[in-house]
């Protein structure tokens, strides 16, 4: 929204503003459903349940499309194939790709112009921010197709929680980063109703102990079917529930776009008596996964890309080992990206689901680059080791790690009444034992936690360099 447009919404009172929020969803939802959806909605029902052998086949005709188009109108790749010797008419697939470097974040940043589709018809109108974690937002623009191809997946993950998306569908809170209150506003109501896509629409930004009430009054008087939202969003309702005595049973809660920790997920099934479905969507729309209702892990969306688990200098790994997230977008036109290097590490599962569909599993993405912990001894740990000291806390509200130095830790922590200082020496205690005892730890009790410019979360922030 530009920032003319957001001071007018944010004078406007609230049910006027949910009423705004139902209109520009219902435009959104005109051009969702519109183009090829049924189209690609038809084919994720069906490729679904494809061997492998098939999928493959689909995918390396995907590639040899995206890789011929991206050498006709897209000047990097041009200048990059010519100079790498990579001939698109004799370009095979899966097998020729690690023949393309791969593509870094600086170089999306540097050569922008160069990565944009010359064809104007492929290229739908604005473009998407990603903001990663590094403060630097990228640009990167999409085709419409690639767009329809999102909403289409995307259902999908609703349709593996056996819930249901949009107008007709399914009563859904969603706690994510919409920024749909004014940041200003002190009393309740903190979210606003979509009433196109059935939706509550809560704040992720007003969440102080003092508002959480109404957030779960509010939600008890939607009674919503399914919730929707960030982990620790999530988390922090489900947390306010369980403290209280009370439950909420729902059909499902779906999580995405932070690393979700198992001590969030038990108490969001908990507090929810609902299973947790997790999905994976990396910002520049390369690699997406997601959990199917057996919970084995996550399943690769192959229709979406090809993605690869590469080491430091970019070559694979095999199944079980861990490395980073390469993704190719078998859609975006408008900005092709072939082979994108993200900052995301996963690693490939050795076997596949019991549920009978046949693509690979991948690891929980546990560990962003950027929030793992860097020690003097050169370790890298990753955060969700780092959780189980806090488990026994439940004299703590919420949690967050700073690395601020080699040798130096912030904790910051938000305590319940029955908080006291020796809990705060065991927590000292315990995370010393597994990060080593010259290593400075200090706590700050604080009344709420900082969140990004988007509303999310980062239970662990490192302030020192990876040099990855
Ligand atoms: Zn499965």
């Amino acid at each position: 929204m530009n920032p003319w447009l957001k001071r007018l919404y944010d004078l406007t009172p609230a049910p006027v503003q949910s009423a705004l929020v139902s209109a520009f969803s219902a435009r959104l939802e005109r051009s969702r459903y519109g183009g090829r959806f049924q189209e690609y909605r038809a084919l994720l029902q069906e490729s679904q349940w494809w061997d492998a052998a098939k999928m493959g086949d689909w995918q390396d005709a995907r590639l040899r499309e995206i890789v011929t188009y991206a050498n006709e109108h897209v000047p990097y790749y041009r200048e990059l194939f010519a100079r790498h010797g990579v001939e698109p008419a004799k370009f095979r697939g899966r097998e020729d790709l690690p023949k393309i470097p791969v593509l870094t974040r600086d170089t999306v940043k540097s050569r922008v112009e160069d990565l944009k589709t010359r064809r104007k018809e492929d290229l739908a109108p604005g473009h998407g921010h990603t903001s990663g974690t590094t403060g630097s937002p990228l640009n990167v623009w999409y085709s419409p197709d690639s767009i329809t191809m999102n909403y289409a997946v995307m259902d999908r993950v609703y349709e593996w929680a056996h819930a249901k998306l949009g107008h007709d569908g399914d009563k859904v809170a969603v706690v994510r980063g919409n920024v749909i209150v004014p940041l200003s506003q002190k009393r309740p109501p903190f979210w606003r109703h979509n009433r196109n896509q059935n939706q509550l629409i809560m704040s992720s930004f007003h969440m102080t102990p003092d508002n959480l009430v109404a957030y779960f009054e509010a939600l008890r008087d939607f009674q919503p079917r399914v919730v929707d939202g960030y982990p620790s969003s999530l988390y922090v309702l489900a947390k306010v529930l369980l403290n209280r005595g009370e439950k909420m049973p729902l059909h499902a809660a779906v999580t995405s776009s932070e690393t979700l920790y198992d001590f969030q997920r038990e108490a969001i099934e908990e507090a929810f008596q609902c299973r947790v479905f997790d999905y994976y969507a990396a910002a520049e729309r390369v690699i997406w996964s997601t959990e199917c209702d057996k919970h084995e892990g996550h399943h690769l969306c192959e229709e979406y890309g090809v993605t690869e688990i590469v080491d430091d200098e970019f070559r694979a790994v095999p199944a079980g080992a861990e490395g980073f997230m390469v993704g190719t977008s078998l859609h975006n036109r408008g900005m092709p990206m072939i082979r994108y290097l993200t900052t995301d590490r996963s690693a490939l599962k050795t076997r596949t689901c019991s549920c009978g569909r046949v693509s690979p599993m991948m690891e929980d993405v546990t560990t962003k680059a950027e929030d793992l912990l860097r020690l003097k001894d050169g370790r890298l740990i990753p955060p969700s080791v780092l959780t189980h000291p806090f488990k026994p806390l439940n004299c703590i509200e919420a949690s967050q790690l700073v690395q601020t130095d080699l040798d130096r830790l912030l904790i910051r922590l938000i305590p319940r009444p029955e908080y006291t200082e020796k809990d705060g020496q065991n927590l000292v205690r315990d995370l010393k034992e597994r990060l080593g005892q010259d290593m400075r730890i200090d706590i700050e009790l604080v009344q709420s936690m900082p969140r990004t410019a988007r509303g999310k979360f980062k239970w662990v922030i490192s302030e020192v360099k990876l040099g990855l």
